[in-house]
């Protein structure tokens, strides 16, 4: 299997790695939406959060906590978003879990999602569906 990020996380080719630990790395994005624009991947592989185990999960979500106001007091970005991707279909690339962090500019012009209008009734069959999955 392709997998660059194991390759990052084996040091077999060059990152700018700013953080890591045992269970998560953390380098900058080759191609930044933004300045500042981090990747945290959990060293154990997992395809996406469908199957990462709940404990490195939770070390991911600390690291981003821990790492995320570093990151934008460094850069004296105004505040930053996290990003998860899980299948093709939702832009995910690389198939090994990872979660940007990406520091967010007052002024940095990045389009953020405009919600759709939807009709009552759609609601309530929507949320009905979902509902009706969870045990
Ligand atoms: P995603 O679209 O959520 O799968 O994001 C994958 C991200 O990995 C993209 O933002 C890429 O720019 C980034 N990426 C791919 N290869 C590398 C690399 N060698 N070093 C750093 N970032 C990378």
């Amino acid at each position: 299997m392709h997998d660059i990020f194991l390759k990052i996380i084996n040091k077999d080719i060059p990152a700018n790695i700013i953080f890591e630990n045992e269970y998560v790395i953390a380098f900058l994005d080759i191609s930044p939406v933004t300045k500042g624009h981090t990747l945290v991947v959990p060293k154990k592989y997992s395809k996406n959060i469908l199957d990462i185990e709940n404990e490195d999960l939770v070390e991911i979500i600390k690291s981003i906590k821990y790492l995320a106001p570093i990151i934008v007091d460094s850069i004296e970005a105004d505040g930053f978003c996290i990003k998860q991707n899980n299948g093709e279909a939702a832009d995910q690339t690389v198939m090994h879990t990872h979660f940007h962090i990406i520091p967010r500019f007052r002024d940095d012009g990045l389009v953020a999602w405009s919600g759709n209008t939807s009709n009552p009734d759609e609601f309530i069959e929507i949320a009905n569906k979902i509902k009706n999955n969870i045990e």
